[in-house]
């Protein structure tokens, strides 16, 4: 029973999915379910696992750039430290303190003056061509006079401002890289104080370190996972880069890395712009022995770009999950659809009444065993129609067989009298309704006593089948013929004028006696006399035409038998007492 019909107390019991249109057919349904059973954990599990991924390779990229930013910090304090103690190294030698003493003591001794600069400045030389980072040394007084070079000529030192307060405090200096113009390269200046002997304060030996040195120092620890390894002071100044020719060509301060940011969170991945506009990722480490920065930059796009590819993949996954799941539920829809139309098609032909069907069975499933069930029941029921019809054609011929039965007679195989009453019933009717005429003969046998007497019954029996067999072959079609009882039969002359029917009467009556009946002892000849009736002058019932050809008949008797009557020469005969008129004889 379909249930689908809200009910009477007027709550709406459809489950939902009947309200939505198109969700019917259980094919839609497969693939809605399917579709929904895989998006709700394809998309979990693969926002989930993206999720997790790119977090994962967020921190991967950010202890990264952390360890790189870190390591290169500590190893470029070391290196600091261990050029600032080389520097310590030189401006401690006695030449430097002795020679710089003379000439600070002996200002104006020109001679003495010029020896100690000589032996100065071949020191610094000497030194110089052994430690080849630094490109020029020199010695200043305190008040940052030029007393001796390794490179006479050279350009003044650039001193960081506050460089006396560093001296005075005996700490080394270190000032910012810049370009040299006569070095034609950039350098970092670092500077030592001079102490004699005594612990005085004579004054500094400074070194121009060059910043080639200290890009190299970056790049041995720059790796292939970052783009750029830097070094910032606290305005944000680059200083080196493991990449030098991409920013220190130009001298200019480098605006793009956002040093506060950097400076405040030390370790912390912030992304900014570059210059030449590409956004990178940074991480800063302070260099203790200097105040700066460590920046380890990476290309913000290429760091993603495994991210970006694992959203792809995750997608392109989904919706090939997707796709291919569609399909499947799609394809089981239809394996299942398919037979269950099939099946109810079947059904309505079924019960349209047409039983030769026989639906393929595809499957072994649940809907196949369905399908072979129907096919038996509808074997079963073609069958059982089969051996219906069966029975119904044997039926209708035993009917028919038992009809004709009723209406023929045994001997002569005539029509019989029922048949007879009915048929006549029916053509008054007819031929009274159309106003044709028709003729009714009762014929009986002459002396037919006298037959059976002389020849027996079988003979006389044999005489009444041939005689019927006469009658049967001298009436037309359209005529009528049946025994009338005993040996006296009737036959109807339809659409027939009287003196016509008297034609006919008069052949019968002659082949009558014409015909000789053989048999093995005797050969029978026999007359018969006929009485017609005219409808409808004689009578326009059948009882009437019947009595009327009968008196008729009943004349012929009279009138020496082998004759034929018509019941109009009676009444004729009745009205003028006249002799009866008789038919013409062969
Ligand atoms: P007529 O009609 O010329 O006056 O003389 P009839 O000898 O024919 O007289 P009636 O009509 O009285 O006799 C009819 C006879 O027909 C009587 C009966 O024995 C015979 N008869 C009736 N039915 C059959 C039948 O089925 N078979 C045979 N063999 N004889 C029959
Ligand atoms: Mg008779
Ligand atoms: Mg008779």
């Amino acid at each position: 029973m379909d249930n689908a019909s809200p009910d009477s107390s007027g709550g709406d019991r459809q489950p939902i999915f009947r309200k939505i249109p198109g969700m019917q057919s259980i094919k839609t349904r497969i693939l809605v379910f399917t579709l929904v059973a895989t998006i709700i954990p394809a998309l979990t599990l693969g926002s989930l696992s993206y999720i997790q991924t790119t977090r994962f390779l967020n921190e991967k990229i950010e202890q990264g750039l952390r360890d790189i930013a870190s390591q290169s910090s500590r190893e470029l304090d070391l290196w600091i430290k261990e050029r600032l103690y080389d520097v310590r190294v030189f401006s401690s030698s006695y030449i430097v303190s002795e020679n710089l003493a003379k000439i600070l003591h002996h200002r104006g001794a020109r001679l003495e003056n010029l020896v100690a600069q000589n032996m100065l400045q071949d020191y610094l030389h000497s030194v110089r061509q052994k430690f080849t980072d630094y490109r020029e040394l020199m010695i200043l007084d305190l008040n940052g006079n030029l007393l001796a070079t390794s490179m006479p000529g050279a350009s003044p030192p650039n001193l960081p401002s506050n460089w006396q307060d560093s001296v005075r405090l005996k700490e080394p200096v270190v000032g910012n890289v810049y370009f040299d113009p006569l070095l034609k390269e950039r350098v970092m200046l670092i500077a030592d104080p001079i102490l004699a002997p005594n612990n005085e304060l004579l004054g500094v030996l400074g070194a121009k370190l060059a910043a080639a040195a200290v890009d190299q120092v970056l790049a041995d620890h720059a790796q292939a996972e970052i783009d750029d390894l830097l070094m910032i002071d606290r305005r944000g100044k680059l200083m080196a880069s493991s990449r030098p020719s991409a920013r220190t060509a130009s001298t200019a301060p480098i605006k793009a890395v956002p040093n506060g940011k950097l400076f405040a969170h030390p370790g912390d991945p912030i992304t900014y712009t570059a210059p030449g506009g590409t956004t990178v990722i940074g991480t800063l480490q302070i260099v203790p022995s200097l105040g700066w920065g460590i920046v380890a930059e990476t290309n913000r796009q290429k760091a993603f770009a495994r991210i970006d590819h694992l959203r792809k993949l995750t997608l392109i996954i989904v919706a090939g999950l997707l796709a291919g799941l569609g399909l499947c539920a799609y394809l089981l829809g239809l394996t299942i659809v398919r037979p269950l139309r099939r099946l109810s098609e079947g059904a309505a032909q079924v019960a349209a009444g047409n039983l030769d069907i026989d639906l393929p069975v595809r499957s072994r499933s649940e809907v196949g065993f369905l399908t072979q069930v129907f096919n038996h029941m509808v074997a079963r029921l073609r069958h059982g129609r089969e051996e219906l019809d069966s029975v119904n054609q044997t039926l209708q011929e035993k009917n028919k067989a038992l009809h004709r039965l009723s209406i023929t007679d045994d001997l002569t195989g005539l029509y019989n009298r029922k048949h007879l009453m009915e048929t006549l019933s029916g053509e008054v009717i007819r031929s009274g309704r159309h106003r044709h005429p028709f003729t009714l003969l009762m014929i009986d046998i002459d002396h037919f006593k006298q037959v059976n007497d002389t020849h027996g019954h079988p003979r006389g029996d044999e005489v009444l089948c041939r005689l019927a067999a006469v009658f049967r072959e001298t009436i037309r079609d359209c005529d009528y013929v049946a025994r009338y009882g005993g040996e006296e039969f009737i036959v109807l002359l339809t659409e027939i004028e009287p003196h016509t029917s008297m034609e006919a009467a008069e052949r019968i009556r002659r082949r009558c006696a014409q015909e000789t009946i053989l048999s093995s002892d005797a050969s029978i000849n026999v007359t018969v006399s006929i009485g017609a009736a005219f409808f409808p002058g004689d009578g326009d019932t059948p009882r009437k035409l019947i009595q009327e050809a009968d008196r008729a008949l009943y004349d012929a008797k009279k009138d020496g038998r082998n004759k034929v009557r018509q019941a109009a020469d009676r009444k004729r005969t009745d009205r003028d007492s006249g002799p009866i008129r008789l038919v013409e004889k062969n």
